[in-house]
């Protein structure tokens, strides 16, 4: 019998849209009228809030996820030939900063079911040049962190977590940076908190968080905050050649109420994650969803499907072209970074390498998932996927 052919939507339907309301509004307004556009007390109120909300000593602004990796490396004191150890399965940021600094990236391969890094396999990689792990905590779920820092312990190594997903993930009970030397966030446009751009460095050491701080507005001895006020012009001075990474207050004013609504968007997400996962149990030959384990609070960042293109007639990219033809917005997360041309070109890396993350990033696709995503969208995505699925098996 022919498979009905579903009806495709009027408009599209965005993979994500940010939720901000009279909150953010008023608060941009604010600064707005105020004439101060720069970093200044938003953001101060933001860093202050958020080293609140994360249980840790310092956070440092910065414009965004990118920016905290790169300044938390060189904060550490990495340098030419310390080799790093980091997942491939990731968004290029922390590789490509390791590449800019001449740090040597040592990629490692993933484990199944959450694509988290495989934390076994980290003893195998250390020699006497790492000096740090960068793990991702893919999707929101946090990596072994437990085992990650009795390892990191064992062998003096240090761990600078890229918690881009993971701003509200906790380990056993504690939040992603209980368990890390430094941790980076990202508030990127399609991120859980939203800037539309933006960053935070988070840390309990007050070292690392000085010169976080110094390196991300140019290592200038004073901030623009601290120079222009009532007590009187005061001369900075350049102490390190730092970078110009500084979170403006029209991001933080943004920042401020994001945080707050945090907890009641994780919890729709939770929630929209679970409806997904039911609507796709009776289709696991196809389709493979991430675990969630049961000592881990996720942040439930993505909403992640492998496609098991060897049971199908249709493979991932088969499976893009026809959300795109049903007008559904999609995300890949990722294509491996080995196997990205500039990475293959110059650092040789080749398919083969890294098996289970090849695995994965030739089949995951990443379905639409925010806050306000009515009942009625997120029923069409699951239709036009059951559909997809049903009208290609073997
Ligand atoms: C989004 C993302 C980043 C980069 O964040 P920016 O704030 O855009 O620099 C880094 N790592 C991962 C895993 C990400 O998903």
């Amino acid at each position: 019998m022919a498979i009905q052919q579903i009806p495709v939507r009027e408009t599209f339907l965005p993979f994500y849209r940010a939720y901000l309301d009279d909150d953010e509004k008023a608060e941009v307004l604010d600064s707005l009228d105020s004439g101060w556009l720069t970093t200044g007390p938003k953001t101060k109120r933001f860093e202050a809030d958020f080293a609140a909300y994360t249980g840790q000593k310092h956070a440092v602004a910065m414009n965004s996820c990118t920016a905290a990796l790169h300044v938390a490396m060189v904060a550490a004191g990495l340098r030419e030939g310390d080799e790093v150890i980091t997942p491939s399965m990731t968004f290029p940021s922390a590789v490509n900063e390791m590449v800019h600094e001449r740090i040597t990236p040592v990629l490692i391969d993933i484990e199944p079911d959450t694509l988290n890094m495989d934390v076994d396999l980290v003893e195998s990689l250390i020699t006497e040049r790492t000096k740090a792990i960068v793990p991702v905590h893919f999707a929101g779920h946090p990596v072994e962190q437990d085992r990650l820092r009795a390892l990191a312990d064992k062998h003096g190594l240090l761990i600078l977590g890229d918690a881009a997903h993971a701003t509200e993930s906790r380990f056993r009970g504690r939040h992603v940076s209980a368990w890390e030397d430094a941790t980076a966030y990202s508030f990127y446009a399609t991120k859980n908190l939203s800037t539309g751009e933006g960053g935070m460095l988070t840390t309990n050491d007050d070292a690392l968080a000085d010169q976080a701080r110094l390196l991300s507005l140019h290592g200038m001895s004073r901030d623009a905050w601290k120079r222009y006020t009532e007590a009187g012009y005061k001369h900075w001075d350049i102490v390190t050649p730092g970078y110009k990474y500084n979170m403006p207050d029209l991001m933080g004013a943004l920042g401020l109420h994001q945080l707050r609504k945090l907890p009641s968007f994780t919890a729709k997400r939770q929630q929209l994650c679970q409806y997904y996962d039911a609507a796709f149990a009776d289709l696991r030959d196809y389709l493979v969803p991430l675990q969630v384990r049961d000592h881990v609070d996720s942040a439930y960042h993505l909403y992640v499907l492998q496609i098991k293109s060897e049971n199908l007639t249709i493979d991932r990219d088969g499976m893009l072209d026809g959300y795109q033809r049903h007008k559904i917005g999609i995300g890949v997360h990722f294509r491996a970074l080995h196997l990205h041309p500039w990475y293959q070109e110059n650092r040789g890396y080749r398919r083969g390498m890294y098996p289970k993350t090849e695995y994965a990033s030739d089949r995951v696709v990443s379905l639409p998932l925010f806050t306000a995503l009515s009942r009625e969208d997120q029923d069409y995505v699951i239709e036009v996927t059951r559909h997809l699925i049903l009208s290609h098996r073997k």
